[in-house]
């Protein structure tokens, strides 16, 4: 690892989120009826919502060369621009989790973390067979067959005489983990080195030469349907002779594991390596593991230490912690008799389910000719939010190194959230870029409402106790019901770039515990501080407080991949460890070392304060979600047409609502887009999953 930096410090950055602290030990839950023990209070409050910066949600998409060109959403009926109540909805959520210690409701329960990490010297090839009682690992011995498709020199020399060579396409009618017949020839060696046993010959059926039994491994094939690689050897894997199972239990979990990872191998979106058309992955794991049939059995990777799985001997590992053991007691609420605050309040559905008390309608603006200006915006992403110490800590330190998620005393960082930044026009992309460098298939162009617009919107609440009505008012206003207050939501698309920075007030509440309605207007609305919250030390206020980061640069961390320097190595930790602390008030904010984003030639760039990093591309976390599929048939090559629901955790997967019934879920970067209507094109069923994308 090398890592490099220059000591311009004319540059500062915060980087566009942070995180609050979650107590992970405990969550207070309740019956309802213990919620609700107060007298119950119904109406609903007026609000109305300021941008404070503009505000993007994006609607309808038109191309210009694949560069997308969003209108901002408007109401059908009247064509005034709105926010869906179901955004507004999900923040407000959110805050009132945060400050009622509730449960993490959106955390993506039964979620893996998985890597891209070499098995290096540990790495050693195994058989995963299935037993009557369950799944046994086997070590195997490792046959190297030849791929030859243009007469690589290499095999000219002596001990490939006599081996077998096959071309990829020939291999293609072969299966993943299918059964072979073998004769094995020469060792192989290099520089002294022993490779490994060629393939002498092989086949289907057993005969007179070929004798051996053993499964065909098939390793990683980046290529597109005309099979050309570098690739020059896939293998036979053997079971070792008169060996017994390895002594070590194999769980679900690794099973799940597993097939996440091949799961993973096949989505495009995020396995780059894998192009367009380019034949499955590991083809038939998945669907292997799944059938859990007594006789499977599937070629793998396995580390001799801990026994960690892998499908390749340089691939993806599951971490052996998943999101359950991270989340602990903050586990989503399922049961009515045991509900924190927030579920009390808003909602949940899980094995039991229970309804919100709290209604919030559609925000409309209230000029329908209003148009908007059309702004190409800066991309969003965020370099490798793999990087673990962005999402973990250490016992609770901050300011240690974290190599793995299954570290002793590795915790969730918390729950993120994003700084305001209303520096003028942050969320632009370089004005003096030529138009083909920017807008390019990565960012956007959206028509945004300015700030200082007013959205109107109702609140309505029914049936709460005194104490979640003052709550609720508290989590609305952030505690503060001036218009002009510096506490702030973030809403709607491109939170990352400035965007979606917006007030909320309630400007007049009627109450009905009594007939008739107690109405209040403005000034007669009093907010309490029902959470007891601290304003100066609250790491939630500090976030969304907009002066925080007034004056300063927020921006991801410049990160180029040039694998040169190794200067410091300590540079990158220092970097992240200056970061991660977020600390009442400004103190902390001062810190890091940043580049200039708009730097464009090389000098002006190391001019400034910069890390050079070999952070690798792949080493990106991913959860997935376990999927949750209705039976519908669909027409391979039919489009649909649907309303996005939601994303994934990772932002990588929109789930998309089908007006016909029915769910589809593609790969999409721009995430955030809730409600928005797209088309999707079936394609067919791959390894037992729907494949769709967005046409
Ligand atoms: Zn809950």
């Amino acid at each position: 690892m090398g890592y490099k930096n220059t000591e311009d410090s004319k540059y500062k950055f915060i980087n566009p989120y942070n995180f609050v602290s979650v107590n992970w030990n405990k969550t207070n839950r309740k019956t309802i009826e213990d919620h609700l023990q107060q007298d119950r209070i119904s109406g609903f409050f007026d609000c109305e919502l300021k941008t404070v910066t503009p505000l993007a949600i994006p609607y309808e998409r038109t191309d210009e060369n694949g560069h997308g060109v969003y209108s901002f959403l408007r109401n059908p009926k009247d064509n005034m621009p709105m926010i869906p109540g179901s955004s507004l909805r999900g923040c407000i959520r959110t805050v009132y989790e945060t400050v009622s210690d509730s449960c993490l409701v959106t955390a993506d329960v039964g979620g893996q973390f998985t890597k891209r990490a070499s098995m290096g010297e540990a790495g050693k090839p195994g058989l995963l067979i299935r037993e009557k009682n369950g799944w046994k690992l086997y070590e195997a011995e490792r046959f190297l067959i030849i791929i030859d498709d243009k007469g690589y020199r290499e095999f000219r020399r002596p001990e490939f005489s006599a081996a077998k060579r096959i071309t990829r396409k020939e291999l293609e009618t072969y299966e993943y983990g299918q059964k072979v017949y073998f004769c094995r020839g020469n060792m192989y060696k290099k520089n002294n080195y022993e490779i490994g046993t060629v393939v002498k010959s092989f086949s289907r059926d057993k005969n007179v030469e070929n004798k051996e039994e053993g499964y065909l491994y098939i390793g990683e094939v980046p290529l597109a349907k005309d099979i050309k690689t570098n690739k020059h050897f896939e293998s036979i894997f053997k079971r070792k002779e008169g060996d017994t199972a390895l002594n070590v239990e194999i769980t679900k979990k690794d099973i799940e594991g597993l097939k996440t990872i091949a799961r993973m191998y096949n989505d495009s979106g995020i396995n780059r390596n894998k192009m367009e058309g380019a034949r499955e992955w590991y083809k038939g794991v998945e669907e292997k593991l799944s059938r859990d049939e007594e006789g499977t059995v599937v070629p793998l990777w396995f580390k001799r230490d801990d026994y960690t799985l892998s499908l390749a001997s340089i691939g993806r590992i599951v971490y052996k912690k998943t999101m359950d053991d991270f989340v602990d007691k903050k586990r989503p609420c399922k049961k009515r008799n045991s509900l924190c605050k927030a579920c009390a309040l808003f909602g949940m559905s899980k094995d039991e389910s229970i309804g919100s008390r709290v209604r919030i309608t559609d925000a409309k603006m209230q000029d329908p000719g209003y148009k908007g200006e059309e702004v190409t915006l800066k991309e969003l992403g965020s370099p490798r939010t793999s990087y673990i110490p962005f999402y973990a800590t250490i016992n609770g330190n901050p300011y240690t190194f974290i190599s793995s998620y299954d570290e002793k005393g590795v915790r969730l960082r918390g729950r993120k959230f994003y700084w305001h930044n209303t520096q003028e026009r942050a969320y632009e992309a370089e004005r003096s870029l030529p138009e083909k460098e920017r807008k390019t298939e990565r960012n956007a162009t959206m028509e945004l409402v300015e700030k200082n617009k007013i959205f109107k919107f109702k609140v309505y609440f029914d049936e709460i106790s005194r104490t979640q009505y003052e709550e609720l008012k508290w989590a609305l206003t952030l505690g503060d019901n001036r218009i002009d207050s510096n506490l702030c939501y973030k809403i709607g698309h491109g939170k990352p770039i400035g965007l979606g920075s917006a007030k909320i007030v309630i400007v007049k509440e009627s109450i009905r515990s009594l007939n008739p309605y107690e109405i209040k207007k403005n000034d007669e609305i009093q907010v309490g501080n029902p959470f007891g919250i601290d304003k100066d030390k609250d790491e939630l206020l500090t976030i969304l407080d907009v002066r925080s980061t007034e004056g300063k640069l927020v921006s991801y961390p410049f990160i180029v991949n040039k694998g040169e320097g190794k200067e410091n190595d300590t540079a990158s930790h220092k970097w992240f460890s200056d970061n991660w602390d977020i600390r009442p008030r400004k103190e902390k904010l001062e810190q890091g070392l940043l580049f200039p984003d708009k730097a464009k030639d090389k000098d002006n760039l190391l001019n400034a304060k910069i890390f050079i990093s070999d952070v690798q591309a792949n080493d990106r976390r991913e959860i997935l979600k376990s999927q949750n599929r209705e039976k519908t048939e669909y027409n391979k090559g039919e489009i649909y047409e649907g309303e996005v629901i939601g994303y994934n955790n990772s932002g990588k997967f929109a789930q998309v609502r089908l007006s016909g019934g029915g769910r589809a879920s593609f790969y999409d970067d721009k995430h955030e887009w809730d409600r928005c209507k797209v088309r999707v094109k079936y394609l067919g069923k791959k390894d037992n999953y729907d494949k769709w994308e967005r046409v």
